[in-house]
């Protein structure tokens, strides 16, 4: 999986992509965009600060001729029709953008006249989401969350044996800088047990960090997608903000769990990184704890255990009005990373399609919050607030339980090893608003 494309020491003729913390030549991750001169939403690849046009190129002819059946693929308005094709499609692309953008390429200047600005784009969701679903694999934050409920038995019993998950909204699914609105809905206090609900804003509003998976060519309903080629539907990843109601939450959740807690905003970041991008930055599943439960076989892989997890460094910033404000920047609330979730990707995907459940080119799956077993690297304020018992301290006199109309909550995931260029998931951000009135009569 590691070729060319990958080696560290190869450059961008577009400057901006040198050393770049995101985009630099050897991720060239797939978005939709527009411009304010051609407001059409169409695919694009970014690189360093620009964003390359891909209807554009696929119409110039500059293209390889080995993908002259994809350029149909890169003139639609979402990567739906390029996510459905096999993986050799997207690594067909890559080395052709690959070959383009460095600094050897031929046909500079025309195609220097297909990027924009990223700064002057406007980026779309990059695929229509048919389906998403949420799984519950980060299994610090599934302890954390636990303990609080039930300190006696954190995890339930068949948390080591299937993958959590539940089918999320798709239609509410919004890319980054979409504003996210406080969400109402029934709360009661905590410690309130008996008392009667009301109905208002949401008191104890969260985000949860986690990573999004873009599904590639589907699989038939019916028909189970085996673990050892569930990587191959798999096209690549971006960064996943689960806003989350707790108050709504801890009132609605039994018996079927989450609903309109959840279902009000799920912020992703722009860019599709490929798995193609993130072949250097696999690493080994981590082991599982001595008295764990093997995988069953369906979920076991030898090969998955050998690569299925990520090495990615995930970060969560908080900035606040008065941050905002007085010019500070975004307060670093958590650190975390990638290998503390319980199930592979390919363990998760295995698991949706075991009973036949079909998936389709542009699902998304959420891998669940990923949070640390030590504090730097919580995943949501109600693990870093105990639950809105212990405050937390942002600097200047400011502190947060829960989040704050005007709080926007910033998200970056970067991926480093030595000897390959460090590349990242790009940001995914989003900053509250006011509930709007519910418009109670007057009794
Ligand atoms: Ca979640």
């Amino acid at each position: 999986m590691i070729d060319r494309t990958h080696e560290a020491r190869r450059t961008s003729w577009v400057a901006s992509a040198q050393g770049h913390a995101d985009f630099p030549l050897q991720n060239l991750p797939l978005g939709v965009f527009s411009t304010p001169r051609d407001r059409r939403p169409r695919p694009g690849v970014a690189i360093g600060d620009e964003v390359l046009d891909l209807s554009a190129l696929a119409l110039s002819g500059l293209l390889d001729t080995a993908l002259a059946d994809a350029a149909p693929l890169l003139t639609a308005d979402t990567l739906n029709p390029l996510l459905a094709q096999p993986a050799s499609v997207r690594l067909a692309l890559r080395h052709a953008l690959f070959d383009l953008l460095a600094d050897d390429a031929p046909h500079r200047a025309r195609v220097a006249e297909m990027l924009s600005a990223a700064s002057h784009v406007t980026l779309h969701l990059p695929a229509r989401i048919g389906d998403y679903t949420d799984f519950y694999a980060g299994i610090h934050h599934a302890l954390n969350v636990g303990r609080q409920f039930r300190p006696d038995q954190p995890l339930l019993p068949n948390y080591k044996w299937v993958p959590i998950g539940y089918h999320g909204r798709a239609s509410s699914i919004v890319v980054s800088g979409t504003p996210v609105v406080r969400p109402n809905g029934q709360r009661r206090a905590p410690g309130q047990d008996t008392a009667a609900p009301d109905a208002g804003p949401s008191r104890r509003l969260d985000y949860e960090l986690e990573l999004g998976i873009w599904m590639g060519p589907g699989s038939s309903l019916g028909t189970p997608v085996p673990i050892a080629q569930a990587e191959a539907h798999i096209a690549g990843l971006c960064l996943l903000n689960d806003w989350s109601a707790r108050d709504l939450q801890a009132w609605e959740y039994q018996p079927l769990g989450p609903f309109l807690a959840k279902n009000f905003a799920t912020s992703i970041s722009p860019w599709i990184v490929t798995t193609e991008a993130l072949a250097p930055f696999r690493m080994r599943q981590p082991a599982r704890p001595e008295g764990d439960p093997a995988p069953l076989p369906y979920l076991w892989d030898a090969d998955d255990q050998a690569h299925g997890a990520f090495d990615l460094e995930l970060d969560v910033y908080l900035s606040t009005p008065a941050m905002r404000a007085r010019g500070a920047a975004a307060h670093r609330l958590a650190r975390g990373h990638a290998s503390h979730l319980y199930w592979t990707v390919a363990q998760l995907l295995a698991h949706h399609t075991v009973n036949g459940c079909n998936l389709q080119a542009g699902d998304l799956l959420g891998t669940g919050t990923i949070s640390t077993p030590t504090p730097e690297g919580l995943g949501s304020l109600l693990e870093l607030s105990e639950g809105g018992r212990r405050p937390v301290d942002l600097g200047e006199g400011e502190t947060r339980t829960f989040l704050e109309d005007g709080d926007e909550v910033i998200m970056r995931a970067r991926a480093r090893r030595d000897g390959f260029a460090s590349i990242g998931l790009g940001e995914v951000r989003g900053i509250v608003q006011p509930a709007p009135s519910l418009h109670v009569p007057l009794s």
